[in-house]
């Protein structure tokens, strides 16, 4: 079971001098797994990326790749890790094929493997018909397609992708999305971006990080019903008075939005939708809608990321003290 788990953070920290960037961060990644990392500007999102691809070291902490301790033993930890930096580290004067067959011996491929690695990284990105082009020449999209492809050319068990479709066309977006759900099938993959429907399309698990520590994670399931918001919108031809609608069952408060409309809250999954319409409709109320509302990502990102407002000049003023 415990080889299914690709990557253990334990308690991982890093400061820049006084700012403390990311503070006891703990996570693992299992495979055939998309975990998605999100936070505001100046989270710790890279800085993490960073650390956990063995291009940062951390300040404190633990971080095993597949059994391998990184800081103890770099060389075999990174082998089963590729990484697309947010910035593809792409040469633009070479071909396609030159460079990918460069990143394969940067890697330590095997020589007599690496014809076979580049045909598969270049077939699953869909660049076969582009090997002998110039990098320079391509699109944003087919760059970026690059930069996925020497992540993947060595076949490691993760791939870490720092904010992939950024700078991308809708089309584009979408054919790097499905790649990135196909990578999940035989890798673990950790995905950072900004774009909310990204991770609810992409990911199987979401992880907030705010102020360098991690205040959310779960599945993406379990995040979907958290977007069942505890509300019912209600709408009436002829209402009766405020205090009946507070009378119903389940309803802890009663807001009036105008024109006969009215936001019923209730417990979370305690919603009582049915009573009510019966209820409704039995004392001629004139029935028009009764709607459970949802939350979008967006909103609970907002709140998640909100409740600890600091106050401005005051930004990590705990490591400075
Ligand atoms: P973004 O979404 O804007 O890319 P992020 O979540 O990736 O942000 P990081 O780039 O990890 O955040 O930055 C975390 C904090 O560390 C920020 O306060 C940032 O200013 C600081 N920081 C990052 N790199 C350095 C550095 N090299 N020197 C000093 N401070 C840094």
């Amino acid at each position: 079971m415990s080889d299914d788990i690709l990557i253990t953070v334990a308690h991982l920290s890093r400061h820049y001098g006084p700012i403390q960037a990311v503070k006891g961060v703990d996570f693992e990644l299992k495979r055939g797994e998309v975990l998605g990392f999100l936070g505001p500007n100046g989270a710790g999102k890279s800085t993490t990326m960073q650390m956990i691809t063995g291009n940062l070291a951390p300040s404190a902490g633990k971080i095993t790749i597949c059994g391998y301790d990184l800081l103890d033993e770099p060389k075999n930890a990174k082998a089963h890790i590729g990484y697309l930096p947010e910035q593809p580290p792409l040469y633009r004067d070479f071909t396609v094929d030159e460079y990918l067959n460069f990143c394969a011996r940067i890697n330590r491929m095997p020589p007599e493997r690496i014809a076979a690695a580049m045909a598969t990284a270049k077939e699953r990105c869909g660049l076969t018909e582009v090997g002998r082009r110039l990098i320079s020449n391509l699109s944003k999209g087919y760059q970026q397609r690059v930069g996925i492809a020497q992540a993947i050319i060595h076949s490691p068990a993760i791939v870490v992708l720092d904010e992939p479709t950024v700078g991308l066309d809708p089309i584009q977006i979408r054919e790097i999305r499905v790649l990135i759900r196909e990578l999940a099938a035989e890798h673990g993959v950790i995905l950072s971006t900004h774009i909310l429907p990204e991770v609810q399309m992409t990911c199987d698990r979401v992880q907030i990080i705010n102020r360098g520590e991690l205040v959310f994670s779960d599945t993406i399931k379990n995040l979907d019903q958290r977007m069942n918001a505890a509300t019912l919108l209600l709408e009436l031809r002829n209402p009766p008075a405020e205090t009946e609608l507070g009378a119903l069952p389940g309803v802890l408060k009663v807001e009036n939005l105008g024109k006969n409309r009215f936001r019923l809250h209730h417990n979370q999954d305690e919603s009582h939708a049915e009573q009510i319409a019966v209820h409704a409709v039995k004392n001629n109320w004139g029935l028009l809608a009764l709607t459970p509302e949802r939350k979008t990502l967006e909103q609970i990102f907002v709140e998640i990321t909100s409740t600890e407002q600091h106050q401005p000049g005051t930004e990590h003023a705990e490591a400075a003290a």
